[in-house]
């Protein structure tokens, strides 16, 4: 590669910042419906906030499994001849934000085996915290890896079961594995969905005609017009073949560890997940949050799109108004050719512009879903005041961000969240808002409506972790690696 010259454009391609915590998969499944592959299609379409950066469909006529994938988005990677290529009345599709595994097309899933049970396909949403020592064992014991990928382990595990059917050779390969885990199998005869007995991820049942569908969230039901019938529950498995649906639970049980961030930011607000509407569940987050750390502002503005749902229910709950103090550009991707050398904070402004007219000589308060390494949240009020603002505040509707996460969440490593070494005040003072607030992790649980028949996952609030981490860091570290990339 060349080196540019001195004060000349370097036209390298940067990744935009974005500080948040990172979804991780979502997955679709149908069986019995002859329009499978472009349903699944669309199943995807909806599912695509959960994913960018690969896609694929597996689909079966029940004789062969046929398998379509490339990195991108669900719309960059199918075409109608990949789609019609797709034939068959059953299928399960995947999109992926890398979590475990580098970010390479071989760990781009549904990933599909042949081995002495015949094909089977198969998509995670989820992160197995045993993996490493798993992958360790089978590779001792001879078995060859193609991906660095832990969903890869449970094939193998699969493959290697003495038991018959084939929901059994399923339940007692995830028997062995820990931690989070949505899954999808296909095989020439059947779908098979399977959530872990916490129930990290998200996972749910529909119905299109006598079509048995699975998908991370509602969404994807609504777009296909699908009837939501209810949750896979945890530690349940569903089998969808020729005789209709059966389910069985054949794992111990254990207290649910819903992963709160679903309600927080990462999914749909139009979806219902873990049986709450999750607009319902931000909008009352930011009412909790007015409550609990009330401004004394004119003007009320989420940070688009993450602090919308918390933004409207602050401003609701405060009689304060609800502006559009920054507007969001929808039309970027995750990384830009910077242009100059020098113009570091390019990104943000890509991203994000204020709407001087609403802020010029107002005092603001800003919503946002929570605050990462507080890089991004620094720029934003920056650029606030530069747009005019007498005042800026920021309240946050999560409490703060202090430990990474281990089930399936791109998170930085911990020495990265500025929470988990700086107080508060320290955090007001460099991010240099007049005010900093965050929610209370009881006001937190309160508005996702926390009791003894839905507990939540707050590990990377509380540190509190659910499934103990065998190996500690050794995903973080690739991820972080990654990120460095
Ligand atoms: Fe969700 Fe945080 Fe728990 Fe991960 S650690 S599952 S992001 S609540």
């Amino acid at each position: 590669m060349s080196r540019p010259e001195p004060g000349a454009s370097p036209l390298c391609r940067l990744p935009l910042e974005d500080d948040h915590f990172h979804d991780q998969c979502g997955l679709f499944g149908i069986f019995g419906h002859p329009e499978a592959a472009h349903l699944a299609y669309m199943g995807l379409y909806a599912l695509q906030h959960r994913g960018q950066e690969s896609a694929g469909i597996a689909a079966s006529d029940g004789k062969r499994i046929r398998l379509e994938k490339g990195m991108g988005l669900v719309n960059d990677v199918f075409t109608e001849e990949r789609l019609d290529s797709l034939a068959g009345d059953r299928a399960i599709g995947h999109v992926r934000y890398s979590t475990s595994g580098d970010t390479v097309a071989s760990n781009a899933q549904p990933y599909l085996i042949e081995c002495h049970r015949g094909p089977i396909a198969i998509g995670h949403n989820g992160n197995l915290v045993n993996a490493t020592i798993l992958r360790h064992e089978l590779e001792a014991a001879g078995s060859i890896f193609q991906s660095t990928s832990d969903t890869e382990v449970i094939l193998h595990l699969y493959a290697r079961s003495h038991r018959e059917r084939l929901e059994d050779a399923i339940a007692a390969s995830l028997y062995k594995v820990m931690g989070a885990f949505s899954l999808v199998f296909l095989t020439p005869d059947a779908l098979v969905a399977a959530r872990d007995p916490w129930g990290f991820r998200p996972l749910v049942l529909g119905r299109l005609g006598g079509a048995a569908v699975v998908a991370s969230e509602t969404c994807a039901l609504d777009l296909i017009d699908a009837e939501y019938v209810r949750d896979v529950e945890p530690g349940e498995v569903l089998v969808a073949d020729a005789d209709g649906v059966r389910s069985f639970k054949p794992f111990p049980p254990e207290p649910t560890a819903h992963c709160v961030f679903e309600h927080v930011y990462f999914a749909r607000p139009d979806s219902l997940v873990f049986g709450r509407n999750v607009l319902d569940s931000r909008l009352r987050l930011g009412r909790q949050l007015a409550i609990e750390a009330p401004a004394d502002v004119d003007v009320v503005c989420p940070i688009p799109d993450s602090g919308m749902g918390a933004a409207l229910g602050f401003a609701r709950e405060s009689g304060i108004p609800f502006e559009w103090g920054l507007i969001r550009n929808h039309y970027v991707g995750r990384t830009f050719i910077q242009p100059r050398q020098g113009q570091r904070s390019v990104g943000v402004k890509i991203k994000l512009n204020p709407v001087r007219q609403v802020i010029e000589g107002r005092r603001v308060v800003l919503i946002d879903d929570s605050i990462v390494r507080g890089t991004t949240s620094r720029k934003i009020v920056h650029m606030m005041r530069e747009a005019g603002a007498r005042e800026v505040h920021m309240r946050i509707s999560s409490p703060p961000t202090t430990g990474p996460c281990y089930y399936g969440i791109d998170t930085p490593l911990k020495s990265e969240l500025i929470a988990s070494s700086h107080s508060v005040e320290e955090i007001r003072r460099f991010i240099e808002a007049d005010s900093l607030a965050y929610l209370s992790h009881e006001g937190l649980l309160k508005a996702v409506g926390d009791d003894a028949d839905r507990r939540h996952c707050t590990a990377c609030f509380s540190g509190r972790y659910p499934v103990a981490v065998t190996v500690p860091d050794e995903s973080q570290l690739r991820l972080f690696e990654k990120a460095r990339a």
